[in-house]
């Protein structure tokens, strides 16, 4: 495939009725059952159309994939170089203005940012990228120039070991695109800083996402602190700018020692580290009548489909009973999820419930999000997913 022929889109997809009624209330996603008709291979621009044959958009095409069609432009317009500027310089524009106060943050953000499959997270000088659509490898070369004009920077990280280049035909490798990029640099986040591990880190080497948690917990907790699913310290850095006493608790080794030299890398001498399964640490404190003035959960997404519901409602309930049960008289409880299918609501609920068995009368101090830099588009669901509640137990 030449360069000059990837942009080839002649081709058409046509739509169900309810794929065009989908595509209509500006979800980008059209499943494979709602194609009634289409051509080309995987990685291809198809033009999308209803059954009579009136434009929808321009979408990448792979037939592998149950989501057979991301729409990418509502607009009749050519995918090339000149429309990856455009939306990379819409999103850089938008990051400005949100005055971010850290060298880290998501430049990209897939469909919420009109790239779908494309993510491009940068840390300082270096940018890493995960790709999970086709189309998006297929066209690498034009992201990679206009970033590359845009930006300068030292260099470019390809984490292709994402779940989702399984389902779009995509092989698993991590590779420097352009320049040279190293294990891990060290970053900031408000006044501190951490060291991102970007070829073997979670994600693309930091949960950026929750950056703004971050910051936002110190004006709450206080006291002695316990972060549970710490990671490399992401909350319990922060926490130790205010707290009297912090204990980060991972099962990982390898993220305690992050946050470890964390920790070393700010002067923080009052943070301990427990290497631990969360539910088995609860519960054994929790028993013990240990007492803590602020609790952290930020568990990884236990549900991470919708059959896992079940499952991922007990866990969240058990350690957030727990979690209410350890807190002092007036004791705060930060507590996430990351999971899209485990809802606001649903999240509502089981925090009602754990209250009640917990016999603690919780007040609602604030609800929250993911940082503003992975935004949300009102028309698509799935760009709404971290939730974090910041709950006091009176
Ligand atoms: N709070 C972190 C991100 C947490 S990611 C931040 O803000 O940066 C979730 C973490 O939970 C991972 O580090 C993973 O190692 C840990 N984890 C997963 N299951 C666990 C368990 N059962 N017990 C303890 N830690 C667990």
């Amino acid at each position: 495939m030449t360069k000059a022929m990837v942009n080839d889109a002649t081709k058409m997809a046509v739509l169900t009725k309810r794929g065009a009624a989908r595509a209509r209330s500006g979800h980008p996603w059209i499943y494979r059952s709602d194609v009634a008709d289409a051509a080309g291979e995987a990685g291809d621009v198809v033009r999308v159309v209803d059954r009579a044959g009136r434009f929808l958009g321009q979408a990448f095409y792979n037939p592998k994939s149950e989501i057979t069609l991301r729409i990418a432009t509502r607009q009749d317009e050519e995918i090339n170089e000149a429309f990856f500027r455009s939306r990379i310089e819409r999103a850089q524009r938008y990051r400005e203005s949100l005055r971010i106060d850290a060298s880290a943050y998501r430049l990209l953000h897939s469909e919420a940012d009109g790239v779908p499959g494309l993510v491009a997270d940068r840390y300082g000088d270096y940018f890493v990228l995960q790709v999970g659509s086709a189309a998006i490898e297929r066209r690498l070369h034009w992201i990679l120039a206009v970033l590359q004009d845009l930006f300068a920077p030292a260099g470019i990280l390809l984490r292709g070991d994402v779940a989702s280049r399984g389902r779009e035909g995509l092989v698993t490798k991590v590779e420097v695109l352009s320049g040279e990029v190293p294990d891990s640099v060290v970053v900031n986040e408000g006044p501190l800083r951490y060291r991102a591990e970007l070829r073997r880190g979670q994600k693309t080497g930091g949960f950026l996402d929750q950056r703004e948690n971050h910051l936002a917990a110190v004006h709450y907790v206080r006291g002695r602190v316990l972060d549970v699913f710490s990671y490399a310290g992401g909350f319990a850095l922060h926490a130790a700018r205010v707290a009297e006493t912090v204990e980060a608790v991972d099962a990982s080794g390898p993220a305690l020692q992050a946050a470890r030299d964390n920790a070393e890398l700010n002067g923080f001498s009052n943070i301990a580290f427990t290497r631990a399964n969360a539910f088995d640490l609860l519960r054994e404190r929790s028993d013990a009548g240990t007492r803590y003035d602020a609790v952290i959960l930020d568990p990884p997404a236990f549900a991470k489909t919708k059959r896992d519901l079940h499952r991922a409602r007990r866990a969240y309930k058990e350690i957030n009973l727990r979690a209410m049960k350890l807190l002092a008289p007036g004791g705060i409880l930060v507590t996430c999820s990351c999971s899209y299918h485990f809802s606001r609501e649903l999240m509502e609920e089981i925090l009602r419930s754990a209250a009640a068995d917990a016999g603690r009368t919780v007040r609602v101090r604030e609800w929250r999000g993911q940082a503003r830099d992975h935004p949300e588009i009102l028309t698509i669901p799935e760009t709404r997913y971290l939730k974090c509640a910041v709950l006091e137990c009176l």
